[in-house]
This record gives structure tokens, sequence and C-alpha cells, in this order.
């Protein structure tokens, strides 16, 4: 059973890449044989920094000595250097599928390829990506005639299991696809010639590994990004090679010692839609700095005020901030990790449209009592369900609630909740069943999901795992893949 499951496996998996993935053993077979060892491949360049770690060089193989820390492996290189490298740069040889080329972006949404697309803005620049439809790629290609656009087409199969994206011009794999039509255009808009260069790498878990407290004097402080609840936010650069933000907190504006405490869970959440908690200093400083990855655009609720002219006619790539926000938040949950505070103006956007989550659970932590208490003025009473509103009852069906409003901003590109009403009004009026109004030309289906968030009872809300995947459903029936 297990056997035929995994042919069909193999199947689809060698069919769609061209590579032939090694079996497992089978119960009966190779009970004496030595383990393999596990080999990966480096997706990405890292520079080792700090004594312990090895630089990897993208497609490179390293064999894994130990993978016991989920974040931070320890590997060997072909010339026998030994060290620890972060475990989301590899991918294991046997399964890297379609990762190993610079075209392939992975669930990269339609509207991100198209924004990655034309910020290139090279004639054939393309990228193949999962499609909404689970199991199919899509190729997205940019193409400046008659005038600047993004095309998408289908990578279809036949009968006989050949790819092709024009009837007449089928082959084996997917790479072998891409390769024929690097020579000929075969019906595209375009010949392929090129994919995005210089694409971001992802923020590691802590900069380095079993890293946390990060000395002072390894970070540049450079210009001020803004300001917030606990203090000023500044640009930085540690050792000189990797940008940061930096939390400076105001004095008393936080109970130090249980967020030391709490920092080292937090730099081992990571997800692609979360802002990386890198690490904190706090031996040599007080009040701490928060050190976290450095998002480029700054808050999501500013990024929507300032480019609403263009997103509000493109309501998938808001659509598509609003499912980012949501993958971000179903890790939290997922994770029994609790935001507080979740609102546009805690979440940040980087390039490439890729918007996180930030400042998850450090509410908790707050000493100010106009923060924390559900009379006081910071309060975030326009995000907050009525059961916050009474007993300051935090869950992440709050978040939920939170998460609705947070769409409902998305969709009016960062207007106010509730216009002008006081937190009193709102308050009074939100435990009588007030919600908010459908924003002009948001689609009724994305306003159903809204309205959901804000049932009453938290156990009528759906979670953020079902918000991901109605979401998901939702942009597949408005919008084309
Ligand atoms: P906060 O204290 O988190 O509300 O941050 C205040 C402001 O600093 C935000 O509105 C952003 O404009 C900026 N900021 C905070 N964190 C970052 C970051 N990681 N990357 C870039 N800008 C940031």
């Amino acid at each position: 059973m297990v056997k035929m499951q995994f042919d069909m496996l193999v199947n689809v998996f060698r069919s769609a890449t061209g590579i032939q993935p090694t079996p497992p053993p089978m119960p009966d077979e190779g009970a004496s044989a030595p383990v393999k060892p596990k080999v990966v491949v480096a997706l990405y360049n890292y520079k080792a920094i700090e004594t312990g770690d090895l630089s990897l060089e993208k497609n490179q193989e390293y064999e894994v000595l130990s993978d016991s820390q989920e974040h931070w492996w320890k590997v060997k290189d072909a010339r026998g250097n030994v060290g620890f490298i972060p475990s989301n740069y590899v991918k294991e040889k046997e399964s890297l599928g379609l990762q190993q080329y610079d075209w392939y972006v992975y669930d990269m949404s339609r509207q991100r390829s198209e924004s990655l697309l034309k910020h290139e803005d090279k004639e054939g620049c393309f990228v193949v990506r999962n499609s909404s439809t689970r199991g199919l790629y899509t190729l997205s290609l940019y193409t400046k005639i008659p005038h600047p656009h993004v095309k998408h087409y289908h990578i279809k199969q036949n009968a006989r299991g050949e790819f092709y994206l024009s009837e007449k011009h089928c082959c084996n794999s997917i790479p072998d696809l891409i390769n024929y039509h690097k020579h000929n255009s075969g019906g595209l808009a375009s010949r392929l010639k090129t994919s995005p260069h210089d694409r971001p790498t992802p923020a590691t878990a802590g900069l380095s590994h079993d890293k946390w407290e990060i000395d002072p004097s390894a970070l540049v402080l450079l210009e001020e990004l803004g300001s917030g609840q606990f203090g000023v936010v500044r640009k930085g650069k540690w050792r000189g090679s990797i940008d940061v933000a930096v939390k400076m907190m105001k004095e008393g504006s936080m109970s130090e010692e249980d967020f030391i405490d709490e920092a080292k869970v937090m730099t081992k959440l990571q997800h692609t839609n979360l802002v990386q908690l890198y690490g904190i200093c706090s031996m040599k400083n007080r009040p701490i700095y928060i050190v976290t990855e450095y998002m480029r655009h700054g808050s999501l609720l500013n990024y929507l005020r300032r480019h609403e002219q263009s997103l509000s006619i493109n309501q998938g790539l808001l659509l598509d901030m609003c499912i980012q926000v949501c993958k971000g938040m179903a890790y939290l949950e997922r994770h029994n990790y609790i935001h507080r505070d979740l609102a546009a103006r805690n979440c940040l956007v980087g390039s490439e449209n890729l918007v996180k989550v930030a400042d998850f659970g450090l509410a908790r932590y707050v000493l100010d009592d106009q923060y924390t208490s559900s009379g006081g003025t910071k309060f975030p009473i326009k995000w907050a369900p009525p059961e916050v509103l009474n007993y300051i009852r935090f869950s992440s069906k709050s978040d939920v609630w939170a998460y609705g409003v947070l769409m409902w901003e998305v969709f009016t590109c960062g207007k106010m909740p509730y216009g002008r009403l006081t937190n009193t009004e709102v308050a009074e009026r939100v435990q009588r069943g007030m919600i908010l109004e459908r924003p002009q030309s948001c689609y009724k289906e994305v306003y159903d999901v809204m309205r959901k968030c804000w049932s009453h009872l938290p156990e009528n809300r759906p979670s953020f795992k079902i918000l991901k995947e109605t979401l998901i459903g939702v942009s597949q029936g408005i919008l084309v893949d």
C-alpha cells in the first residue's frame, strides 16, 4: 500500500521536474544497511559571520550532520568544513524539484508575480509559479508589445503526461519546456529571455545559531524609520552586512525582564508572512533594543494610504495582501500564539509586495495603562470584539475579529474604521451588534468573509486556517489565475 502511494507520488514529481527521486527502503529491506546521509542543496548564498557558522554557495551540496535544532542545521561542505547553516536556505536534494531553477517562484500569487515582472521591466522576463489549482503550474511572462503587460499561461499536460504551452510543442518535463521556449516563442507573446535577478533572500531565525542576544557594538544605527508605541525605530546594519530594523524601547514602556525571556521563544517563530525577530540587545543596553528584519516599504497602513490611487483599482492585489496576512496569522494560530494587536499599522510591507505581520505578542509586555486597559485612550478598541471589550478575553478568535477590521482597512486603502466615532461610541455600538459597512467596490464575497470574522460569539468565527482556504477560494472565484 505504502509502496503504491509512493510510486504514484514519484510519477507526478518525476514528470513535472524531470528528476528521479530515490525510493525509501521498504520495511523488509535494508534493516542492517548503513543510514544514507541526508544531502541538501543551497537555494541561496549565505555568508557565515559568527564563528561556528558555515557559508553556503547557491546550488552546492552539503551533508547534514545534525538537524536536531529546527532552524539551524550542522552540515559539512565538499571540502570537509563543518558549521551551522539556516535550514530555510537549503532543500533536501531528493525533493529539490523545480526549486533549483531561478525562474521558479513557488507559491507567489498572480498579483505579486505581475508586480515583480513589471518592476523588472524587461521584454521576455518570466517566472513559473504554482497555480492556485493544486498541482498545476503557471508561466507568467512580461512583454512590452503592444504595451507593457504580463501574460499568464497554464502549463498543461497531455494524456501521455507531456507538458505544453501550445499543443504543438510538448516536452517531458517543465525545465525542458522552458528551455524550448527560450529558443522559440512557439505561440507565446515573446520568447522566454530572463528571470528576475537579485531577488531578496529570506530572513534567518536569529542572526546566527543559538543567538538571540545581539552585541550593540555590532550594530551601526542609520536613519529613523518611524516611531510608535514603544519609541523610535531606526534602520541598522548588523556586522556591516545585514539590514535590520532596531526598535529602541522607551524607558519604562515595557516589562523588560519578562520580554527578554519571551524573545528567546519569539526568534524561533519563522514564516514568510511574519516579521522575523532577530534578537535583542539587553546585556549592555538599557532600555533594550529589539532587532528585527528590515521591511523597506514600512507600515501597511501608510503603504495603503500612499498608494491609494493605484491600489484601489487592483482588488486582486488588495485580496492578496489580506491572504498574506492570513497565512502569517494561521502560522501563529497553529503555534497557539495570540497577537493581541493585529491591525494594518502593525503589518509591514517589503520588496515584491510581500506583507508581514509584526509586533505579535508584544502587547503583553506594555506597561502603559492607557494601552492595556480597555478604557484607556491607546487601547485598540476599534479592532476589539465584544468579549475583549467586556472581559479583556484575548484568543486566536479575538485576533480573527481584528483581522476582519484589517481586511476592511485594506479594502478602504487605509481609512479609519468607524470614521469619527469615538472609542466609547464604538464600544457601545459593537456590543449592540453594529458592524462596519461594506467598503465601496469591495466584492460581496470578500465582505461576507469580513462579516464572518465579526460574529458576536468567538466560537462562531472561523479559524485562520479556514479563513485562508476560504479567501484563496474567493480569489479563484472572482479573479483569473
Ligand atoms: P512601531 O513602533 O512598530 O509602530 O513602528 C513605528 C514605525 O517604524 C512603523 O510605522 C514603520 O514605519 C517603521 N518600522 C517599524 N518596524 C520596521 C521594520 N521592521 N522595517 C521597516 N520599518 C519599520
